[in-house]
């Protein structure tokens, strides 16, 4: 089966009130998805993460590359793909609009054949998933209430718990004094039964994280998220080396040859491609057997729409156990809980957590339908 025809569609929304992570502050969300048809009628659906007036032209110079090639040959056109701009982009925005197509050709071959992308992997491991809760973005301050300026933060807490949630991820990198007290004031209102992991979005160098990390250590942190920037690999293993709290990155690295040093030098206690940026569903299963290799955790990084969070659960659902065993460490689900108005609208079936768990789509593809009218509701 041909390729038809290869679709972009840049998608954006304003926030109702605006936050900010370690970074920068975001007013706004958007979205690259693709769309690539075949010959047999059906229509494949990927995303990339990052900037989607980026990548959305990359996908555009891909297009003649995958016009007429065989849609079923996945590994074939990542491969063309990859090295017709190896020597300009071997990370970053070309491996992020790799990702979207990698994406819709499985989830266009999955239609093709009537089946869901995790069976065409080799499984399920797992028909469902624990999620945890990322948010607990900064907002700004409002109101005579800045005596407790982390109420807003404790109540949104207490909200993920009663939703269900057994575990939370708080984003530091605001200061090591705040992000101390952050973490104090967290464990305290929710108790010793909730996991709470922590994310610095690469705030510090390894010195400030080390810091920090032994600080907040006797808090029972499930881990520690980019504790550095991504390029600081001597600064992962120094603080890799000094903290008792499993270290995990990767959500800004690309390709099973990004992921080499991080997993086979054990710089990362767990690595976190997503699906949307690493290279794809293809790319994380060869960087996922990798990690399997040398005993590294894996839990995806997902930050996107419905079509990310859709194509990190196939890609989970076919997760290898590292190791098996009667009580094995499942991998978890990412599930952003921050203002995202694109986020489910594109879908016409929301994917939903139930008691803090998520069932894996058992639809041909991706598993999910795309609704067209939030898409020219979003078209920016
Ligand atoms: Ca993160």
């Amino acid at each position: 089966m041909k390729i038809r025809d290869v679709k972009t569609y840049i998608l954006e929304a304003a926030l109702t009130e605006p936050f900010a992570y370690s970074q920068a502050w975001y007013e706004r969300r958007g979205a690259c998805l693709v769309e690539i048809v075949g010959e047999d009628g059906n229509s494949g659906w990927g995303e990339a993460f990052g900037p989607a007036r980026l990548t959305a032209p990359i996908v555009e110079y891909y297009k003649p590359l995958l016009v007429g090639a065989d849609a079923l040959a996945t590994e074939s056109i990542w491969e063309n793909l990859y090295n017709r701009l190896r020597d300009h982009g071997q990370k970053g925005l070309a491996i992020e609009a790799l990702s979207a197509v990698d994406i819709a050709l499985w989830d266009l071959k999955g239609r093709h054949l009537g089946l869901p992308v995790h069976r065409l992997l080799g499984g399920p491991l797992r028909m469902s998933v624990e999620a945890y809760a990322t948010g607990f973005y900064r907002k700004r301050p409002s109101g005579p209430n800045n005596a407790d300026p982390f109420a807003y933060l404790v109540e949104e807490a207490h909200q993920r718990i009663a939703e269900g949630f057994g575990a939370i991820k708080l984003k530091l990198g605001f200061g090591l004094a705040q992000d101390l007290l952050l973490c104090e004031t967290v464990r305290r209102a929710v108790g010793d039964g909730v996991s709470i992991m922590v994310d610095a979005n690469h705030a510090y160098d390894s010195t400030a994280a080390i810091r920090l990390g032994r600080q907040i250590e006797p808090l029972d942190i499930a881990w520690f998220e980019e504790p550095v920037p991504p390029e600081d690999l001597a600064g992962y293993r120094a603080v890799k080396a000094a903290l008792q709290i499993p270290i995990a990155g990767g959500e800004a690295e690309f390709t099973r040859w990004g992921f080499r040093s991080l997993i086979a030098e054990r710089l990362v206690d767990i690595v976190q491609p997503d699906v949307c940026a690493a290279g794809g569903i293809s790319e994380c299963k060869k960087i996922a057997d990798m990690a399997s290799a040398f005993g590294v955790r894996i839990n995806p990084h997902v930050w996107g729409t419905g079509v990310a969070l859709a194509a990190s659960l196939q890609l989970i659902a076919a997760l290898p156990h590292n190791p098996p065993g009667l009580h094995p460490i499942e991998p978890l689900l990412e599930f952003d809980r921050s203002e995202h108005p694109i986020r489910m609208a594109v879908l016409v079936e929301p994917i939903e957590q139930r008691g803090g768990r998520v069932e894996i789509p058992q639809g041909p593809g991706l598993g999910i339908e795309i609704d067209r009218a939030a898409l020219a509701r979003f078209a920016a």
